[in-house]
């Protein structure tokens, strides 16, 4: 199925090997920065799905489960070893397929082995508790793992997503499918080959390329145990009503409007570098980034202005050049979709100061390219503050004193993050305390790490992953009461 000039991806990753889809269905991969295709993929369907669950179960009830935790540790470290040395080349393929620049994809990539490591750490330490009750028991739980997980990825951070599921399920013990977006198909098919390499007993982690037909088929399967699901909130509830029939366990990482709250009082220069950094961060692309910057009075004029001017010196180009700071946006779709918002932002009255436009100029022409864009006199109630864009487009929202900084911060669907600066450790503290999201970032912004819990509020998610508690959501608790008597009263004596 190979086609000239297209990195040939044919195969499925299904029990241990390289498999054929089952009704023979290849896609094509469209370079982002391009818009033409650059590989062609394997794209699963339903056929695959089940022949992906049935391995999947296969190594469930045979050897994974049967694996002490110690030789599931090590096969987690020697998977972190072969993933740490081929960073590089997947931090490259990433950024192929989705356009990230590479001096980012090389950063995150990068750290994905500390995950692994992080939670090889704990495979051998899934310890129950005992419980005191009386003399007449003994109460002691156990931890066990939920099943057989189904990773449903989206395109935005492949590799983040497909390893912040991946580290914790392999060391509770769980055997994954893991399905990446559809736009975004090939570097976790590097990731099965490393999988491969490491020698993981077959079926433990299954990758199968495909799109919502295969993602809908995974969840209403009756051999999934559990869904791990990271993309948008639409979806979630499309799942939730799919799955409900097989009452499947789910873990929802959705989207986010993050307020970034800059007080007067902080030391601006710094949360500006954070602000500005991460508004056109993956090209506006994550669900973490402070999209709503919410300035006191006092400074916002001058927080405007540095928007601006910053955005300026964005170094818009392909994502593989080292120069560039910021690549295209991930797919056509998603181009049009942050286009349009720009229409609906100056619609409702809001003051562009910066970009607003596609750039198609020279070597950006035909790929999904958008300025760095910044709209100024925003008011809380502009769907430009409400919604999740997903491009580059950064919202400044002038505010008056705490009260209202936190009113404004907490006035939204969403609950994933939040930033904020101050000077003041009483203040920070106190605003910190009232925020309605999973992780608050002060006088900081997206610290990320394998042991920190992150997750959503509200209609951000269910559920955290990394830490202990993403290790949680991969492990059912069974409870065993002994009695140390062997006495049980005969309930018809009398
Ligand atoms: P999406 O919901 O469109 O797709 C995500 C995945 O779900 C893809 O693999 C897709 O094929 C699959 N899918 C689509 N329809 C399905 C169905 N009916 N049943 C099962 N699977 C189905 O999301 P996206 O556009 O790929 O990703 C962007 C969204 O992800 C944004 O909202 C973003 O905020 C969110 N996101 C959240 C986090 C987080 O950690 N909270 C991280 C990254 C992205």
């Amino acid at each position: 199925m190979a086609t000239p000039d297209l990195e040939p991806y044919p195969h499925l990753f299904i029990g241990g090997r390289w498999a054929e889809p089952a009704d023979g269905a290849h896609v094509d991969s469209i370079d982002p920065a391009t818009g033409r295709p650059w590989a062609r993929v394997a794209f699963a369907g339903p056929g695959d799905v089940d022949r992906a669950v049935a391995a999947a179960r296969e190594a469930f009830a045979g050897p994974w489960r049967r694996l002490p935790g110690h030789e599931r540790a090590a096969l987690l470290r020697r998977f972190a070893e072969l993933y740490q040395r081929h960073a590089p080349q997947l931090a490259r393929i990433e950024s192929r397929d989705n356009g990230r620049a590479l001096r980012e994809s090389r950063v995150d990539v990068g750290a994905h082995h500390q995950w692994l490591h992080w939670y090889a750490s704990l495979a051998d330490k899934l310890s129950g508790r005992t419980i005191p009750f009386d003399d007449s028991v003994h109460v002691f739980t156990s931890r066990l793992p939920v099943g057989v997980v189904a990773a449903i990825t989206p395109w935005n951070v492949p590799l983040m997503s497909a390893i912040w599921k991946l580290a914790p399920a392999l060391a509770a013990g769980c055997t994954v499918i893991l399905k990446p977006a559809e736009h975004t198909p090939v570097s976790s098919l590097e990731l099965a080959r490393l999988v491969e390499a490491a020698g993981f007993p077959p079926g433990v982690v299954n990758v199968i390329p495909g799109g919502p037909e295969a993602g809908a088929a995974l969840v209403a399967h009756p051999g999934v145990d559990k869904i791990s699901f990271t993309g948008e909130g639409a979806t979630a509830k499309a799942i939730l009503r799919n799955g409900a029939d097989t009452l499947k366990r789910f873990s929802f990482e959705l989207g986010g409007k993050a307020p970034h709250i800059i007080f007067a009082d902080a030391d601006i220069e710094q949360a500006l570098n954070a602000a500005t950094g991460s508004a056109w961060a993956l090209c506006g692309q994550s669900c973490a980034l402070g999209s709503r910057v919410l300035v006191e009075r006092p400074v916002y004029d001058r927080v405007v202005e540095e928007f601006a001017r910053r955005a300026a010196k964005v170094r818009v180009g392909m994502p593989l050049d080292e120069a560039t700071h910021m690549g295209p946006q991930a797919h056509a779709a998603q181009l049009e979709k942050t286009l349009s918002y720009v229409g609906i932002a100056l619609g409702e009255g809001a003051e562009l100061v910066a970009g607003g436009t596609r750039l198609d100029d020279g070597v950006l022409a035909g790929g999904y390219f958008v300025a760095p864009t910044v709209f100024a006199n925003v008011n809380n109630d502009m769907r430009v503050a409400r919604e999740e864009i997903f491009g580059p487009v950064a919202a400044l929202i002038p505010f008056e004193g705490e009260e209202e900084a936190v009113a404004l911060a907490n006035a939204t669907e969403y609950g994933l993050a939040a930033g904020l600066w101050t000077g003041d450790a009483s203040r920070a503290h106190r605003v910190a305390a009232r925020i309605e999201a999973g992780i608050v970032w002060v006088n900081t912004y997206r610290f990320l790490r394998w042991s920190t819990p992150y997750g959503g509020m509200k209609h951000s998610g269910w559920g955290r992953e990394n830490g202990l508690e993403g290790l949680d959501a991969y492990l059912e608790t069974r409870t065993t009461v002994v009695s140390t008597t062997g006495r049980f009263p005969d309930p018809y004596a009398q």
